[in-house]
């Protein structure tokens, strides 16, 4: 009760304020008032036949279905939320976003039978600075919303790469040069969600998918926060 009361006035002194437009939320507001996320530029239901995040894996690898929650725009709110998340400890933007696209996939006949959400690692370096990996909340939520499991040991980023994301296009064509590495088997059958925060050119998730593909007879689909394509 006390710490009820501590709370409330704390709210009182340092309203929380939304994460878009840094105005104070009000009641049954969380994270972004109602205007900001009635904004947002939502990118879901995606249309299956058209589908212009799965067309980014053609010839790369295979993918069974991909999706996005929100499209990433260089100025906005989507774009401040992802840099929050990624540089100034929000890391609850991460959950928030994975609760929400969790419920619109959940009747998605496509994403039934996920078995295992796996999140795309962060390296160890950046994860003692940053503290999380900022897409496993996102996943978590996901798995449970799926009802599948949420593991975040089965790939593991070796290299650091940071110099060579900046290179963008030029990436791509050094896909044979994977930082990323599988490190559990997976059971055949297995049907993987594969999730991060922002998909551009999809080098990182590609790599990634190639590295769960060598677990043979498995099914890898993708499902990010935002797309900025
Ligand atoms: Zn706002």
């Amino acid at each position: 009760m006390v710490l009820g009361w501590i709370s409330d006035f704390l709210h009182l002194l340092y309203p929380e304020v939304c994460l878009g437009c840094q105005i104070p939320l009000v009641d049954g507001e969380y994270l972004l008032c109602t205007a900001c996320r009635g904004q947002l530029p939502v990118a879901l239901p995606l249309d299956h036949q058209d589908n212009k995040v799965k067309d980014l894996f053609f010839a790369r690898v295979p993918i069974q279905c991909a999706s996005s929650l929100l499209y990433y725009e260089k100025i906005g709110v989507v774009q401040s939320l992802i840099h929050q998340l990624k540089y100034q400890n929000q890391e609850q933007i991460s959950n928030f976003l994975g609760k929400w696209m969790a419920s619109a996939l959940r009747d998605e006949a496509v994403y039934s039978d996920i078995d295992l959400v796996v999140p795309v690692p962060v390296h160890p370096k950046r994860l003692r600075q940053r503290g999380y990996n900022q897409v496993n909340g996102f996943g978590r939520e996901l798995a449970q919303g799926l009802g599948a499991r949420f593991r975040e040991s089965v790939l593991s980023k070796t290299r650091n790469t940071t110099k060579q994301a900046k290179l963008g296009q030029t990436e791509r064509s050094d896909e044979t040069q994977s930082p990323y590495q599988l490190m559990e088997q997976l059971p055949s059958g297995t049907h993987v969600l594969l999730v991060d925060d922002v998909i551009t050119t999809g080098t990182t998730l590609s790599l990634c998918a190639k590295e769960l593909h060598r677990n043979p007879d498995i099914k890898v689909s993708i499902a990010t926060m935002a797309v900025s394509i």
